[in-house]
């Protein structure tokens, strides 16, 4: 029989894991009991509360789990890279541990790949309902921007939940870069992609691990990874400001020519000084943050550090 890796990462999930477990099983039983086989991996992205302990106990219960342990916090990023490295599937689907994936789209999901043809099969929620509403405001400008620099097309509102065939979870694998966004990993694949929608699902217990400043940076994580455009705008940037400069000089020396040197005009001065030593700052942050990213792809260290694996 054919094989579905369910890859789990976990960061404090102690009290949603047992849920997600229960549900889990449920709806393989109920869709997929005598057609294909499941294994579990769980990924302890350094849990500071009783996850791994949970992870074990579901373990001794259940011989189709296994997990990984790193050994401190690597991020979701670096979780859903070891998990999708470790699965052994034919097929390999990835879950958050809150239900916000709803485990009973998976059949759906499956089907399509069996029947329709198609190589792997995305999730999409077309509501953010639950969500504070500058928190969704910020989402869709973020989509809307990087839509515009990137060559590589980003799902608005598109999840991690994914199943997949092993050939593009080999394929994402074998990208190896340091600074993950996997959405953009997922399109740069590229293969056939089905799109399912759903409503958005609240989680079903424990808080949401992304303050806005983490999402913030995870943005510009996304934005930095796949365009250069902010490059390129930097330097039209200065290049404007070069032209209006230029034309500046010949308008002050002819007026000069003509009037004489009528003296006063040192606040306006003050703010030109100003407006663009604050370009150049923000040129200059921008050309950082690139540099930043080439730094630590440059260092090849190791996206996670594993404590403890269970086969
Ligand atoms: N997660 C993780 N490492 C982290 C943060 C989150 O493995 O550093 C996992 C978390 O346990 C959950 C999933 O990523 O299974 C999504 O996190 P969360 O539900 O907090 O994000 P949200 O759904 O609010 O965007
Ligand atoms: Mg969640």
């Amino acid at each position: 029989m054919e094989k579905i890796s369910v890859v789990v990462s976990c960061y404090n999930e102690e009290k949603a894991l047992p849920l997600f477990y229960e549900e889990m099983e449920r709806v393989r039983k109920q869709d997929f009991e005598n057609i294909v086989d499941f294994e579990y991996i769980f990924v302890n992205d350094g849990s500071k509360d009783k996850t791994l302990e949970i992870i074990k106990q579901l373990r001794e219960k259940d011989s189709k789990v296994r997990y990984v342990s790193f050994s401190r916090n690597f991020g979701k990023e670096a979780a859903m890279l070891a998990g999708l490295e470790a699965s052994r599937g034919d097929y390999v689907t990835l879950m958050d541990a809150d239900l916000q994936d709803p485990p009973a789209l998976l059949k759906e999901m499956y089907n399509a790949i069996i029947n329709e043809g198609y190589d792997s099969v995305g999730t999409r929620r077309v509501t953010r309902k639950g969500e504070p509403p500058i928190r969704s405001f910020f989402a869709r400008m973020f989509y809307k921007i990087i839509n515009k620099m990137s060559s590589i097309e980003m799902v608005d509102g598109a999840r991690d939940y994914r199943l997949m065939k092993r050939k593009v979870v080999d394929a994402i694998i074998s990208l190896k870069e340091y600074n993950r966004y996997s959405k953009g990993l997922f399109s740069f694949v590229g293969f056939d992609t089905k799109w399912i929608e759903y409503e958005n699902v609240e989680r079903v217990a424990g808080e949401t691990k992304w303050s806005f400043w983490k999402l913030f940076k995870y943005a510009l994580e996304g934005i930095t990874a796949f365009s250069t455009t902010p490059l390129i705008l930097s330097s039209i940037l200065g290049l404007i400001f070069c032209l209006v400069a230029f034309f500046s000089i010949i308008f002050i020396i002819a007026r000069t020519l003509i009037n004489g040197d009528p003296t006063p005009g040192w606040p306006s001065l003050v703010c030109i000084i100003v407006f663009v030593s604050g370009i150049q700052l923000f040129s200059m942050g921008i050309i950082g943050q690139y540099l930043s990213k080439t730094y630590l792809e440059v260092k090849k260290r190791p996206i996670y550090i594993i404590k403890e694996i269970e086969e």
